[in-house]
């Protein structure tokens, strides 16, 4: 955790909702889920940086789609999750492992949150998270290899970063969550907040992103498993009393796949 990092962070759209992250100063860039090349190498031309790091949360192509396409022109460190099928890593990462960027005077902590795929991973450092699929904006990623248990943990570990922490997730899907935030707990009134904020926000076409964990903290259902109000939803949708926050985060899981 490097307090002097001297990088700032900037979305680069790709695809239809996903944001690829740029890491950069006035001529050093690093990259975290790069799912398509063009994008990147355009603002990297346009900006005249030089790429210096490749970083990757989970396989899923359109987090990794870019990697061989931006090595052709950039001989660069490739880090990713140990354990899962991504090709040209040239470090496999796990849990509590440190990666150092030194361009951008800047080190990341691997924190390990398996759920959405078995071994997707999170980057932790100066007040920054990149947590690709598996917290997001006011929801959470879908369990395609783990299970709701697995994905549980995954989230706490996250909500017990610092409140102040910078949350950059892989997709803008913001609003929709929202929607079924909103339906999960109504009562919420950060949660009503929110929903006014982010619209506006969309309306002038602005990213929702960052997040931060006190933000998620107090309005996405995913973290909240506990409040009553939330217990009583997961009971009502499942049609019988639950009140163990597995059950509660499983039950809202399966509610929103179909929400
Ligand atoms: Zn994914
Ligand atoms: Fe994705």
């Amino acid at each position: 955790m490097t307090e002097s990092a001297r990088y700032h962070v900037v979305p680069v759209p790709a695809f239809k909702d996903n944001y690829i992250w740029v890491l950069r100063d006035d001529h050093y860039a690093a990259v975290v889920d790069p799912g398509d090349a063009q994008p990147v190498l355009d603002y990297l031309s346009r900006e005249r940086l030089r790429l210096t790091a490749i970083l990757a949360t989970h396989h899923h192509a359109d987090h990794v789609g870019g990697i061989g396409n931006l090595l052709r022109q950039f001989d660069v460190p490739v880090f990713g999750p140990k354990d899962e099928p991504i090709a040209s890593l040239t470090r496999s990462l796990s849990e509590g492992e440190r990666i150092e960027l030194p361009e951008l005077a800047a080190g990341f902590q691997v924190i390990a949150i398996p759920g959405h795929t078995r071994a997707h991973i999170a980057y932790y450092g100066a007040k920054d998270l990149f947590c690709g699929d598996t917290l997001f904006a006011c929801g959470c990623g879908r369990l395609f290899e783990g299970t709701a248990q697995q994905m549980h943990v995954s989230l706490g570990k996250l909500a017990d970063l610092p409140d102040e922490t910078q949350v950059y997730c892989g997709h803008e899907y913001t609003l929709a969550n929202i929607r079924f935030a909103r339906a999960v707990e109504p009562g919420n009134a950060a949660l009503a907040e929110r929903e006014r904020t982010e619209t506006r926000t969309r309306q002038e076409n602005r990213p929702t992103l960052p997040s931060s964990i006190g933000r998620e903290r107090a309005t996405n259902p995913f973290l909240r498993c506990s409040q009553a109000e939330i217990i009583a939803s997961a009971s009502r949708y499942l049609g019988k009393g639950v009140t163990d926050p597995v059950q509660v985060f499983a039950a809202i899981r399966n509610w929103k796949n179909d929400f």
